[in-house]
């Protein structure tokens, strides 16, 4: 079997003394769709903020690929990166919030190719045409000259996704994607990012959508007080859940 692209081992994180990450092992493989589940207030934000490098977790390590993240191997020992090189590790992870947080004074053209153009150097014709290319792909070709206010919540989403992909990253973390969207709008968002599950995207989303999981998610972990309670393929976890607290969850669903 060929490495992990993420390989997240022993992750810790507290809050003062709240202790929000207690020791999470997780691998996700290029081309796998992770669905995470749990709880509101499991940890499940923190973790993918954390493999992000939006927070600074207090004990154990992650690794994206070769690279280990937040850090780096010279001379046989591990040092801690300075911020440029963040942000280029970060570069090659996307992010799709629950808040679609367009900026509203842009295009979604303009929106999807600022940081291609503005961080990764990127000729704007290349990004433009890109661009393009993903606003077809998220089912928007018609929206590239509007503004986000002329969109509806599932459309902005979408937008969202696309400039996520933008950046052309190697990882996608989807949080709550959909859980700010009207009832009737969550399916065309869900929709997209099936087909992006289909072509091979490598991504973790956590989200509260049971049917997503079941059809989208090659593995299924559930999370519960700051740790993987249980992980399997949908098959095993949804279905016959070997974990009281995976049971307790997932009967609110039925
Ligand atoms: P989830 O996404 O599973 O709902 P979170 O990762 O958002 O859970 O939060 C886990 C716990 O960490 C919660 O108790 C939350 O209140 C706490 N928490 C999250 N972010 C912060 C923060 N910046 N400062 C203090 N506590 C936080
Ligand atoms: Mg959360």
């Amino acid at each position: 079997m060929t490495a992990p692209l993420v390989r997240i081992r022993g992750v810790h994180k507290s809050y003062g003394d709240h202790e929000v990450l207690r020791g999470i092992d997780l691998d996700v493989r290029a081309g796998e769709v992770v669905v995470i589940l749990g709880p509101s207030g499991s940890g499940k934000s923190t973790l993918l903020r954390c493999i992000n490098q939006l927070e600074v977790m207090n004990g154990g390590s992650i690794r994206l690929g070769e690279e280990q993240i937040g850090y780096e191997l010279r001379h046989g020992h591990l040092h801690k990166l300075p911020a440029r090189a963040i942000a280029r590790q970060r570069s090659r992870i996307g992010m799709v919030f629950q808040q679609f947080n367009l900026y509203p004074h842009m295009t979604v053209l303009e929106n999807i190719v600022e940081a291609p153009v503005g961080i990764h150097r990127r000729s704007r014709a290349e990004a433009e045409a890109h661009a393009r290319e993903l606003l077809a792909r998220v089912g928007l070709a018609e929206k590239a000259a509007a503004f986000p206010r002329q969109l509806s919540g599932g459309q902005q989403q979408r937008v969202a996704i696309a400039r996520a992909l933008a950046i052309r990253p190697e990882l996608i973390l989807f949080d709550e994607p959909t859980s700010a969207l009207d009832p009737e709008l969550v399916g065309e968002v869900l929709a997209t990012m099936r087909d992006l599950a289909g072509q091979g995207l490598t991504m973790i989303v956590v989200t509260h959508e049971i049917g997503f999981a079941r059809d989208a998610a090659d593995r299924v972990v559930f999370m519960d007080g700051g740790v993987v309670v249980e992980a399997g393929p949908p098959g095993e976890v949804l279905v016959a859940p070997q974990h009281p607290r995976t049971r307790a969850f997932l009967a609110r669903f039925i």
